[in-house]
Order: structure tokens, then sequence, then C-alpha cells
């Protein structure tokens, strides 16, 4: 494909005030560990729940500690340099936590109530980057973690047949009810069904999984040969992190992000399904989230100052080109 003259900057038009409406990204982030907060209070527990686990590409036991954020292990695969949280609780608390009541609170205020915005904004983004690679108009998808269903709103608008899994029960309802999509509250795993679907989309999904194996092999079997997958995950190597440090990254979130890709361990995750990598970018909103960090710390002012907003959008272009964005996105096809 041939690179044309960028008339009008394209880099991340995103507004912030309308994906994260009335402080809903603070609350999220600000209440996110509550839950499992009371679990570490009880140390006999939590030892109880705990389980160390190895590489989730490779299954190597060989890796080497990197830091240690809310009471848990961060550590690099010594084969595959894969970046995981090394001790995990259990898979009844996690599904208990993305159904929980207090969960479902955070994903209706910062979900719901975004979804149309999010329907024209991201539902249109991720469609349109599919309809590059697809030869067909009637596509058959599947949205795993589909949240309200944003991206099937899309694709039903266009002529696709959609089906969404989401466990949560306040979004799914949400999808189902008031946007009148077709979405089960389901895993994965969970999910029976004799369709073959020529797309396969997880986004946000593969970091918070303990085994991301499993579920990716569960989608190559859901996928007719030479269908497509479609992930996002966030960008270990993204400017973010190097900017702000792990400590106030919010995307290094060991409770809820069991795995940390960069482009190249994603690619090597990919080839132990003997899925060909087709396509790759990184976008972010690195610089944005490094201006919201200051202006926390009062201290920055004069660094601040510096970023207006043009400088920013030129310096985000770079860092995504350069494979440093905070979101990577991913496309691979089963041979
Ligand atoms: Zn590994």
């Amino acid at each position: 494909m041939l690179i044309t003259l960028k008339d009008k900057f394209e880099s991340q038009k995103i507004d912030i005030k309308k994906l994260r409406p009335k402080k809903s990204y603070d609350y999220c982030v600000d209440k996110r560990n509550d839950f499992y907060n009371s679990i570490f209070k009880n140390k006999k527990k939590l030892r109880k729940m705990i389980k160390t686990r190895n590489c989730p590409s490779c299954n190597s036991k060989s890796s080497k500690k990197i830091l240690k954020k809310d009471n848990l292990n961060i550590v690099k695969c010594k084969n595959c340099e894969t970046i995981f949280v090394k001790d995990v609780l259990n898979s009844k608390f996690y599904t208990d936590l993305y159904k929980s009541e207090n969960y479902q609170k955070i994903m209706k205020k910062l979900g719901n109530s975004s979804h149309l915005y999010r329907v024209n904004r991201f539902g249109k983004e991720r469609v349109e980057i599919l309809k590059n690679y697809i030869n067909k108009n009637k596509v058959n998808i599947l949205d795993v973690g589909c949240s309200t269903g944003y991206v099937l709103e899309y694709a039903k608008k266009i002529g696709w047949k959609t089906t969404g899994l989401e466990i949560n029960p306040e979004t799914a309802n949400f999808g189902r009810q008031k946007r009148g999509l077709n979405i089960f509250q389901k895993t994965i795993n969970e999910f029976k069904t004799k369709e073959q679907f020529d797309v396969i989309t997880m986004f946000d999904v593969l970091e918070h999984l303990e085994n991301p194996k499993a579920a990716v092999l569960k989608a190559k079997k859901l996928l007719k040969k030479g269908g497509l997958l479609f992930v996002y995950v966030p960008n270990w190597n993204c400017a973010q992190r190097l900017l702000v440090g792990e400590k106030n990254s919010v995307f290094i979130n060991p409770t809820h992000h069991l795995t940390y890709f960069t482009p190249k361990t994603l690619q090597n995750f990919f080839k132990n399904f003997n899925f060909e990598t087709i396509f790759w970018e990184t976008k972010g909103l690195d610089l944005e989230d490094y201006r919201a960090y200051l202006s926390k710390q009062k201290k920055n002012k004069s660094i601040l100052k510096n970023l207006g907003n043009f400088d920013i959008e030129i310096l985000q272009f770079y860092i995504n080109a350069s494979g440093n964005g905070k979101n990577l996105r991913m496309i691979v096809k089963k041979k």
C-alpha cells in the first residue's frame, strides 16, 4: 500500500471529555483496587488464593523479577522476554471481580455513558482497519469482551453479522436491551456454537487473562481458514512508561493486567498458533496521559507549559510511528 500525503493530522483525535465523561476515568482508577484490597488485608486467605504461573507465552519456568507493584511481582521471561505477573489470584477471583457490583458501577459510569461516542469513534475505526484486509461484504464477526457492544453496533450498521461475548452483566445487558445487539454473557471458553467466523476481535482482553493461550486457541477453532484475529493490548515498550515510570503508569495494573506484550513478544506469542501477522501498529495517548500526570504533580508546571496542543499531536505521531504508542494493535491470520 502506498503512503499518501497527510493533508490533515490524524494521529489520535480523541475527545477526552466524551470518552471519559464526568471524571469516570478517575473514578475507575481510584476504585479499581477496592475489591482485592479487602483480600490483601487477610494474608492467610491471600496465600490460599495465589498461585504461581509459568510464562503465558512459551510456558518457561525461568524468569527475572522486574518490579513489585500492588503486592504482586512482575517478571520477564528469560526465554521469550514476555513480561507477566508471576503470582496471580485464582480464576474465580477474576470472574467474581468482573461480575462484582463495584466493577459494574465502574463500567456503568465509564462504558454506558460514552457508548455512542465509542461507536462512532472506536467502532468505526476498528471496523475500517479490518475492511482493508477483507474481500467480502457480509462478514461474520465475533467480538470477545465486547463491553457495551460499540464495535458490534458499527459493524451491524454496515451489514455485518454480529455476535458479542461479555461477562460483565451490566454492560452486556446495556448492549442487548438498550442497543438491540446479539450479546451472550459468556467467556470465549464457555461459548458453544457451530458457527465459523471471518473475524474474531479481542480488544483489551488478552492482558486480563490468566491463560491467554487457551482463549486464542479457542478463537482459532472458531475462525474460518483465512479468518482474522484482531487484538488490542497495552504496549510495554511505550513512551508513557518511560515518561512517568512503572509506579505511575496506570496500564501497569498487575491485579487486572496479568501479561504485558511488546510488538515483538506479541508476534512471537501468535507464532504458537501458526498465525501469520498481517498488520500491526501502535497508537496512544502517551503525552496526553503524561500531561494529566504532570498537572496532578503541581511542581512540574514549566514542563507542562511547554507541552502545547500542537506539539503533542506531532510528537505523539512520532511515538506511534516508532512503535512506542501505548496501545498495540495486531491482526493475525489463520493459515
Ligand atoms: Zn516465555
